[in-house]
């Protein structure tokens, strides 16, 4: 049938040496034609625990930009797991469509049931696009969920804890590049101040930083600048600033070719993932340029920590800051690590990821 040599043709070139060739376990397709339901599960490795990682709605141009987001994102959550010493392994998910047009309860439920047919192997969140309510209808299909607003028993929105996990990496950057964690005085620039950026502006203010801040939202820009006396810039002029410490708390990406010669901070510390337009050339150039680094998936660790105590049942918010606590430790510990052995900070965080999964694979051989 030459239907079928097609699809063994597409699935053999592609999908499955991709996985290869980027460690990935298993890529689950999940199409529902009643619902319109069209998603892909990636679970990238589960070797330290099952692949936590959320889902994300987006209008993706084809299948192919779906798939490369779902790998890229589930591996990422394997190495952001690793690295904060939670026992989980890194996977993600990717709903396909306009997020306006192709909610209802039906769609989550029959999205629950394809996660519940995984047995636990994949546990989902929210990500991009997602809402509690959404989350809710996930979890009328299955156990395996996390974000369940506080009440009714979850651990509710996880962006405070992020911005208390960047707060403990700023503060560790800054004693790795200063001689001294504390933030007084020091000028910082954030870009984005949403869930996470507006909560972090918080933390610098209590701490006498001098806070400069942008976004694309006026209103949030006066609303934060009234209660904390932060300095608003604008969106080009943020990269040009002549100040400690940038935290990018906006999108992805913005340590790229453009923006790199012109930054005068002397740390980089926010909440954005992917912050490195190309990890390894960019994060070379800011060795060079003497500007430390503090890597994204360490420092923004703290809302996953969240859901992991939400999972597995100590859903205590103490419990929860505390163990959030020891991002400053790590991040201190990583940008030693790479002075120490001349490679960058991502590179560095990076290994100690592999090698804790690598440590718990010998470890699961002995049974
Ligand atoms: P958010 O959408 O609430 O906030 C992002 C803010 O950035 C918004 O206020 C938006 O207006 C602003 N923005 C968008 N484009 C901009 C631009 N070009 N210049 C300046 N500002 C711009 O998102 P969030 O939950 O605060 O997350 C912020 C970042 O942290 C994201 O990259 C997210 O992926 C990452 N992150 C968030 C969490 C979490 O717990 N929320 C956890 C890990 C990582």
């Amino acid at each position: 049938m030459p239907g079928i040599n097609v699809l063994k043709n597409t699935v053999k070139s592609t999908v499955i040496k991709e996985m290869g060739e980027m460690g990935h376990e298993q890529i689950v397709f999940c199409y529902d034609k009643p619902t319109g339901l069209k998603a892909i599960i990636a679970i990238h490795n589960t070797t330290l625990g099952p692949a936590l990682g959320g889902t994300r709605i987006w209008n993706y141009a084809s299948e192919e930009e779906a798939l490369q987001d779902a790998l890229r994102l589930s591996r990422g959550m394997t190495f952001k797991n690793a690295v904060s010493g939670l026992n989980l392994g890194g996977g993600k998910a990717v709903i396909i469509g306009d997020a306006n047009k192709i909610k209802s309860e039906a769609f989550f439920r029959r999205f629950g049931q394809f996660i519940d047919s995984l047995g636990g192997k994949y546990i989902t969140a929210e990500d991009v696009n997602m809402t509690t309510q959404d989350i809710e209808n996930i979890a009328r299909e299955t156990k395996y969920i996390t974000g369940m607003p506080q009440e009714k028993g979850g651990s509710g929105d996880p962006s405070p804890i992020t911005a208390y996990g960047v707060y403990m990496g700023m503060k560790a950057a800054a004693k790795h590049a200063f001689g001294s964690d504390s933030l007084a005085g020091k000028k910082i620039a954030i870009q984005g101040v949403g869930h996470v950026g507006s909560v972090l502006v918080d933390y610098l203010a209590k701490e006498k930083a001098k806070i400069y801040i942008t976004d694309i939202s006026r209103e949030k820009l006066n609303t934060i600048a009234r209660k904390t006396r932060a300095e608003i810039v604008s969106e080009e002029e943020i990269y040009t600033l002549d100040i400690d410490i940038y935290a990018p708390c906006a999108l992805g990406a913005t340590i790229n070719d453009e923006t790199i010669n012109k930054l005068r901070c002397k740390v980089i510390a926010g909440a954005a993932n992917n912050q490195l337009a190309d990890e390894k050339k960019h994060g070379e150039i800011l060795k060079e340029k003497g500007i430390v680094y503090a890597p994204d998936f360490v420092i923004n660790a703290g809302g996953v920590t969240n859901c992991y105590a939400e999972f597995t049942g100590k859903n205590d918010s103490a419990g929860v800051y505390s163990l959030t606590k020891n991002i400053y430790d790590t991040t201190l510990n990583i940008l030693r690590k790479a002075e120490a052995e001349a490679i960058t900070p991502h590179e560095a965080a990076l290994g100690i990821a592999l090698k804790r999964i690598s440590d718990a694979s010998k470890v699961k051989e002995n049974y």
